[in-house]
């Protein structure tokens, strides 16, 4: 990436001169490299600025193909903000819109799909990997369910890749985004899969200039973010079990002394089919501003806005059924690659002294 940021300068759309043609390959060997991770064809691969940018443009871009009356579209309650907005969105401009309430772990089924299913419906959004209690949505089976069906199947699998294996060419997903830098690589770069065959998905574009990526995501292209989009890619494929098996160690680990030193912890999201990275728990008889301010820098999040000042209950804790006090009381933690077993013990040594302070008992 840095040498794309300041030796090799050049554009990838200048097909005079050799910096632009060393620019133009860079990015094809991107392409490819997030390509052979999620098992799809290069030309399948859409580089956008990001997930969210790539879920307005699945979905506003299936839906557009119709008038607004004649769309309609299937997401879920749980969904990240991003498919949420977009869903907003949707509706004001005048399509249909459905949230299926997803069941106590943050999971929705593919009968509640079948079951939702319209004769409008263009297009079903559901999130792989849930970005705060980490359940995993039953998306084989769901794609399954729509293969006949001529409706699209949109995936938001931000926190997916790079933790689930993910095969485009058994799984019938018609559209898939997701963010570079869930898997190590920067911020502000991402990618959309868009199913060349079986059928060729058309998407109509959301913003005009040129013709760079299909003419779905016009504008000189950022070279440096997609050479480290495709080099995350290439560092996570063949590995993804391996740093599974470390992670999910870490975050057991993490789980058990928290739980044996915090008896009154609640996990939240499901127990076995979450990603092997996310623990996700609420604390009933600790006192959140206490807690919140006790942790001494220690970089984890609650599930909701409200250790960032703001009141609001996140609305994926909402859905799964806990109120407002306790989705205050609710802590967030991801492990990382790059984590070590002393920092886990040190996270452990933290939490739990501020459950300590905050706790009524
Ligand atoms: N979807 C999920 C599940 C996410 O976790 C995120 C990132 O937080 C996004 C979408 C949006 O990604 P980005 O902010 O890179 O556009």
């Amino acid at each position: 990436m840095k040498t794309f940021l300041t030796d090799q300068f050049g554009n990838a759309a200048s097909t005079n001169h050799p910096y632009g043609w060393s620019a133009d390959q860079a990015v094809k060997d991107a392409r490819e490299q997030v390509a052979h991770l999620i098992s799809c064809k290069p030309k399948e691969v859409i580089f956008t600025s990001g997930a969210t940018e790539s879920i307005n443009l699945a979905l506003l871009g299936s839906l557009k193909q119709l008038p607004p009356q004649k769309g309609h579209l299937i997401t879920s309650n749980v969904e990240h903000s991003a498919t949420l907005k977009v869903a907003e969105a949707a509706e004001k401009l005048g399509y249909q819109v459905t949230r299926l309430p997803a069941n106590q772990y943050g999971q929705v089924s593919p009968e509640q799909v079948l079951e939702a299913l319209r004769p409008e419906t263009v297009v079903v959004s559901l999130i792989y990997a849930n970005n705060e209690i980490g359940s995993i949505n039953p998306i084989t089976q769901v794609a399954d369910v729509l293969k006949d069906k001529k409706v699209l199947f949109h995936v938001d699998a931000s926190q997916a890749v790079g933790k689930i294996e993910i095969n485009l060419q058994t799984i019938p997903i018609h559209l898939m985004s997701f963010s570079a830098h869930k898997i190590y690589g920067p911020k502000g770069i991402g990618a959309l899969y868009v199913r060349s065959k079986n059928p060729r998905v058309r998407l109509k574009p959301l913003t005009f200039g040129s013709d760079q990526e299909m003419g779905l995501h016009p504008g000189t292209s950022n070279v440096p973010g997609i050479v480290a989009l495709g080099k995350a890619c290439e560092l996570i494929k063949g590995q993804i079990e391996n740093e599974n098996s470390k992670l999910a160690a870490m975050r057991d680990h993490l789980w058990s002394e928290l739980q044996s030193q915090i008896p009154t912890a609640q996990l939240n999201g499901h127990p076995t089919e979450r990603l092997s990275n996310n623990l996700n728990f609420s604390m009933p008889d600790a006192l959140p501003n206490v807690f919140w301010s006790s942790l001494d820098g220690l970089a984890v999040s609650s599930g909701s806005a409200c250790a960032t000042g703001s009141t609001k209950a996140s609305h994926v804790l909402t859905s799964i059924g806990l109120d407002s006090q306790l989705s205050r009381s609710t802590v967030r933690i991801g492990v990382g690659r790059f984590n070590t077993q002393e920092e886990i013990s040190t996270a452990i040594d933290i939490l739990v002294r501020a459950y300590k302070k905050s706790s009524k008992i």
